[in-house]
């Protein structure tokens, strides 16, 4: 089928094909709980993803420039971050490449020890679809190797690079025993990832590119990439995410990363967004495994 798919164009195939396509990896059960932990009314998730020079490393590493700028993610975001984090008292998962793992395993160490979550975001950045399946499942169990050796502390959950998901990324998840995923688009709220009409028990915690930092605010000099959107207006974006999820009694994931988030013109927008949620008096801060273990234990799966 996979062939024959291949040779005809979309408006020939047969419905299987189409069809078999959509189901491959479904939204299915709505994970969202009555209430959150402690009677909590709305969770927020914060998370940063550590990639540092794993965005140039990825693409070839061939500017040093770039490089430079994904070190200034471990000299000065990741530390802000953390400083913002245990001032506010509030946990955060980190999605680290197991490259920048390596390069920082002691960034990694104060990120654990600092009470946080480290989560799988492939070996170097790389874009799942463009990996050969049987490479592509060898570099997520080596992530998970070496993020565990790195910290000692085996990840639960995991973010694919780029939310890049390929045939084969579901399959790996479940064979990792994942407890969940958040890479995926079909919901405001958790649901529990179905692959092809079969619930998985693995939950998912919903990405939105409205609610990264990276494409209001990235920069690339030789392409076409400009930061367009001003901090203020991210931060009016980011807002009304969290307002939404706290009148619907939702859940508000923010995706953020420490060499675009943390610049001085820049930080204030999670200062205040945090500010604001800590106001309500009744958010769950909680790390992406906190609140996918406790959505599930509440489903009963
Ligand atoms: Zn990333």
């Amino acid at each position: 089928m996979t062939s024959q798919s291949d040779e005809l164009l979309p408006w020939q195939w047969p419905e299987e094909v189409w069809r078999g396509k959509v189901e491959q990896v479904r939204a299915g059960r709505n994970l969202k709980p009555a209430r959150w932990k402690n009677g909590a009314r709305c969770a927020v998730a914060l998370s940063f993803d550590v990639d540092h020079e794993t965005n140039e490393l990825r693409d070839g590493g061939k500017s040093v420039g770039r490089l430079s700028w994904g070190q200034y993610g471990n000299r000065v975001g990741v530390p802000r971050i953390l400083d913002l984090l245990k001032r506010q008292d509030i946990p955060a998962s980190f999605f680290v490449p197991a490259v920048t793992a390596l390069l920082y395993p002691e960034e990694q160490r104060r990120i654990i020890g600092a009470g946080h979550e480290i989560g799988l975001h492939g070996w170097i950045h790389e874009v799942n679809t463009a990996v050969p399946p049987e490479n592509e499942r060898e570099l997520h169990l080596r992530s998970a190797d070496t993020l565990e050796k790195v910290t000692g502390v085996r990840p639960v959950g995991m973010r694919t690079p780029s939310w890049d998901f390929s045939d084969v990324t579901l399959a790996i998840e479940r064979e990792l025993g994942l407890l969940y995923d958040s890479s995926l688009f079909a919901d405001d709220d958790p649901y529990e990832i179905v692959e092809k009409g079969e619930p998985t028990g693995i939950v998912e915690l919903p990405v939105e590119w409205i609610r990264d930092d990276a494409p209001y605010l990235s920069m690339n000099r030789f392409q076409a990439l400009r930061p367009y959107t001003p901090p203020e207006a991210v931060f009016d974006i980011f807002r009304r995410e969290f307002e939404g999820a706290y009148a619907e009694g939702g859940l508000f994931l923010l995706t953020m990363h420490p060499h675009v988030i943390t610049y001085r013109s820049r930080f204030w927008i999670l200062e205040e967004l945090v500010r604001l949620a800590k106001a309500k008096g009744d958010c769950w801060f909680a790390t992406h495994a906190e609140i996918a273990a406790y959505v599930k234990d509440e489903a009963g799966i």
